[in-house]
């Protein structure tokens, strides 16, 4: 069931205190990644859940929703997408800048990455404030795809991602694990 596939892969995911700075817990995805029926089982309902939402592109959010979009791309018959920081892609891109704790960042995705009105898959690993996922989303649309969904493996709750996303999702839905 959803239950037991979360438990699963919740008992691989460690908690790292005080990690990258005092006062974060960081949720360390390397146990679950290194875990051959863990991984197998997150990319299958990843897979699963882009061939639902009828998603002919996955995209992933650098560096770790990488891990997690590639092979569910290629397990659901779709294209991956990568959505990469600032000055990583070549060629024609647009640019989202997006607010960080401290100071901004800008995201970039190719121009000519999807096909107009495709459905898109957007993964990563963890969704804290929401900007990141934000940011893509409208990165995304600006590139001319059509959001089919949102899959993380994880939600940290308490800090409000999910409703800061709720203006951006439109129709779709967005799936924590
Ligand atoms: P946010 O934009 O605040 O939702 O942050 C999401 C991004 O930061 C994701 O790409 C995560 O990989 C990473 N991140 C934020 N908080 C954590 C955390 N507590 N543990 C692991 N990764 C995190």
């Amino acid at each position: 069931s959803a239950d037991d596939l979360a438990a699963r892969l919740a008992a691989r995911i460690r908690d790292i205190p005080d990690y990258p700075k005092p006062g974060v817990v960081f949720k360390d995805i390397a146990p679950l990644l290194a875990d051959a029926e863990g991984f197998a089982a997150l990319v299958d309902h990843l897979a699963a859940r882009a061939k639902a939402l009828g998603a002919t592109k996955v995209v992933g959010l650098e560096a770790r929703g990488f891990i997690l979009a590639a092979p569910a791309a290629y397990a659901a018959g779709a294209g991956f997408v990568p959505v990469r920081k600032e000055g990583k892609l070549p060629g024609e891109l647009h640019r989202q800048p997006y607010d960080l704790e401290y100071g901004s960042a800008v995201i970039e995705v190719q121009q000519d990455a999807f096909t107009p009105g495709e459905r898109v898959l957007v993964v990563d690993d963890v969704l804290a404030t929401g900007g990141t996922v934000e940011a893509s989303l409208d990165l995304v649309r600006r590139a001319g795809a059509e959001l089919a969904g949102v899959v993380v493996l994880m939600e940290l709750g308490f800090l409000g991602g999910r409703e800061r996303l709720a203006a951006h999702l439109g129709d779709a839905p967005l799936e924590a694990i």
